[in-house]
């Protein structure tokens, strides 16, 4: 669909989040039906550390990355598979009059998945991906803190907290080869609010996962801030 439509739909709700097609407005969650029936979603075998798509070979537990290093988070959920309909929304999450929208909704539907899968959990706090100040200038917003505070209060916890920033902008993950993409993220987030994660089990939001450095470059920044458990939830996570 061309982009000038898909934003056009946007604008008369209510519409479809992936496809932008107007739906029926007793649809909760702004999905059609068609779009329902093809989603990518996340259900596969899995490393039930990172998410990612299992390595057969150590295919009981984790993938042969988590086994060699375990993460500093405990764990790592995303609701599809980074690809069609559900990239494109992601990537209109960036840009465009409906942004926010997406961002929210989107968040709405990571927040079903979160129940699902973290609901014996108890979270202190939760938190998101932090982008650049330049980045939040250009972008008006950034959409992890977006979807963080659309998951709180779907699910009834307390407002998002900022525990993390990121002082300066590094090159961008996605252009850089996946050996690159670990030691690009070394160094690039520091703790805010350290206080507020100490001895505190914390949920982690960010919208993609590809290698899973960015999470787990956060995780470590708020271990060593004293957080004693850090779990992640993504909306897609790309399979590599
Ligand atoms: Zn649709
Ligand atoms: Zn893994």
């Amino acid at each position: 669909m061309k982009l000038t439509r898909f934003l056009s739909n946007l604008l008369s709700p209510p519409h479809c989040v992936f496809c932008g097609e107007p739906i029926d407005f007793r649809m909760p969650e702004n999905v059609c039906a068609a779009c329902e029936r093809q989603l990518p979603y996340n259900n596969a075998k899995r490393c039930e550390i990172c998410g990612c798509g299992l390595d057969i070979a150590y295919g009981k537990l984790c993938c042969r990355s988590c086994k060699n290093e375990r993460p500093y988070f405990l764990k790592s959920i995303s609701r599809y598979i980074y690809k069609d309909k559900v990239a494109d929304s992601i990537r209109h999450m960036k840009f465009g009059s409906e942004q926010i929208w997406i961002a929210k909704t989107l968040g709405l539907l990571l927040a079903q998945t979160l129940r699902e899968e973290y609901g014996d959990i108890e979270f202190h706090a939760v938190t998101y991906v932090p982008i650049s100040k330049a980045r939040i200038r250009e972008r008006g917003f950034n959409q992890s803190q977006v979807l963080a505070q659309a998951i709180c209060k779907q699910l009834g916890y307390k407002k998002p907290v900022a525990l993390l920033e990121k002082p300066k902008d590094i090159p961008r993950q996605s252009s850089l080869k996946l050996r690159e993409r670990k030691t690009n993220v070394i160094g690039a987030f520091s703790p805010a609010n350290a206080h507020l994660a100490v001895d505190k089990t914390i949920l982690l939001i960010d919208d993609v996962q590809t290698t899973g450095a960015t999470l787990n470059e956060c995780a470590k920044v708020l271990r060593k801030a004293g957080a004693a458990a850090v779990y992640c939830a993504v909306v897609a996570s790309v399979q590599i």
